[in-house]
């Protein structure tokens, strides 16, 4: 970790980060003076539903699998209409980068011209985006969807979009294979995804043991496998290419499979409070060597920022120490930070490209203004006086939706940040 009270990062033309130095004095021309903004990496979010956004914030309280049938499968059958998909990806990608997340790693829904539409969407605006389309061939939310070729049109329909979109504009799109959770897939569905990925290198997401009922579901439809994790084991599913949203509840058996194998987690504690899903052991996960970075599951979380999201994360692991007597130590506003860039960077394998400001990385940035999160905002703020973990606890603890005045990926601006 590293902090300039005052500095410098330069950018080059191919939109890498040159240098970051102290500022010493008179800049030459070509500078942009930020001050007192504080530049950050941009935030990485691992897990989020395009088609959900306009729904986010909706049915606080409900288990997911009524919520899913209430609020969301209606939303994202409206993405049948591609132009629909189109518009509402561009919003959402603004929304994002307003939000000061650089990378995301989205869902979309089960159509492919829709996700053609989204990745265009996120070529035109700029952010960083690994998304994919949802395969499910146990229970669909649109019936006009032939059910006797659905495993093999989606299985086609995935591959034909990952060979058009995985590593486009240089590795800033990509691909992740999609079953949307054991419960809505197959075995042979989950098993012929996973090996489309090994085979493309494309990513694999899904999720895992977000609900007690919905672990209890799985449990009944793959009444051969040992717990949950196991599902995709034997579907070839798990490994560092891997992104596995929530995994909650998890055995330690589970835990240590997952540490084995090297899968990568996506923990998305606003979501799993505001769906009642459970609390993580997530120092219990990151001492046995999990990757773990964070995502906002809007809308299953309420809101796209990662900011929020870090608040309720903290909140959340305080409640376990104190409540449950958990001896592990409580992460502290650095410790979130990182998780929300760095080792997001990591669980998605670009940390050699992006999540730290650091000389050789590509520039994905974001510029906050740290006087939207002081109390009292009408007196004088020095930027100097202020310690880094003071300045991250305010912003995490004390977010405001319009403090992100910039974002950047690979130096270029994006739409959405107020400016
Ligand atoms: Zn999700």
């Amino acid at each position: 970790m590293r902090h300039l009270a005052d500095g410098i990062v330069e950018v080059d033309a191919s939109g890498r980060i040159a240098g970051v130095r102290e500022a010493a004095g008179a800049e030459a021309t070509g500078v942009i003076d930020l001050r007192p903004l504080v530049l950050l990496p941009g935030m990485v979010d691992l897990h989020a539903h395009l088609p959900q956004l306009p729904n986010a914030g909706l049915g606080a309280g409900l288990d997911l699998l009524t919520w899913l049938e209430r609020y969301i499968f209606p939303i994202e059958q409206g993405w049948s209409d591609p132009e629909h998909a189109g518009r509402i990806s561009a919003s959402a990608f603004r929304a994002f980068a307003a939000a000061g997340t650089t990378t995301v790693l989205a869902y979309g829904a089960v159509y492919r011209a829709a996700l053609d539409a989204a990745f265009e969407a996120a070529e035109a605006h700029g952010i960083r985006a690994i998304l994919g389309k949802v395969m499910m061939d146990r229970i669909t939310y649109d019936d006009r969807i032939d059910r006797s070729t659905i495993l093999e049109r989606s299985l086609r329909e995935s591959e034909e979009l990952c060979a058009r979109w995985h590593g486009a504009d240089d590795g800033r799109l990509g691909y992740a294979v999609t079953p949307r959770f054991a419960v809505s897939c197959t075995a042979e569905m989950l098993r012929e995804s996973a090996a489309l990925a090994a085979r493309t290198g494309a990513w694999w997401q899904t999720h895992v043991s977000e609900d007690p009922g919905e672990i209890a579901e799985v449990a009944r439809l793959f009444p051969e496998a040992t717990d949950y994790v196991d599902v995709y084991d034997r579907a070839g599913g798990l490994g560092p290419r891997t992104v596995l949203a929530h995994a909650i509840h998890l055995s330690e058996r589970e835990l240590a499979r997952l540490v084995e194998t090297g899968t990568r987690i996506a923990h998305c504690p606003a979501s799993n409070l505001f769906l009642a899903s459970g609390v993580m052991p997530l120092a219990t996960y990151l001492d046995a060597g999990l990757v773990v970075g964070l995502g906002s599951d809007v809308a299953g979380g309420p809101d796209a920022s990662m900011f929020s999201v870090m608040a309720v994360g903290a909140y959340v692991q305080t409640v376990r120490r104190v409540v449950l007597d958990d001896p592990l130590p409580t992460l502290g506003p650095l410790d979130w930070l990182r998780m929300g860039t760095f080792e997001g960077a990591r669980a998605l394998g670009l940390d050699d490209r992006i999540g730290s400001l650091e000389a050789g990385k590509e520039a994905d940035l974001v510029a906050v203004d740290p006087r939207y999160a002081e109390a009292l905002r009408d007196l004088p703020y020095d930027p100097t006086a202020i310690d880094p973990a003071d300045i991250m606890s305010r912003l995490i603890f004390r977010s405001h939706p319009d403090m992100v005045r910039g974002a950047w990926v690979r130096g270029r601006r994006l739409e959405g940040p107020p400016g």
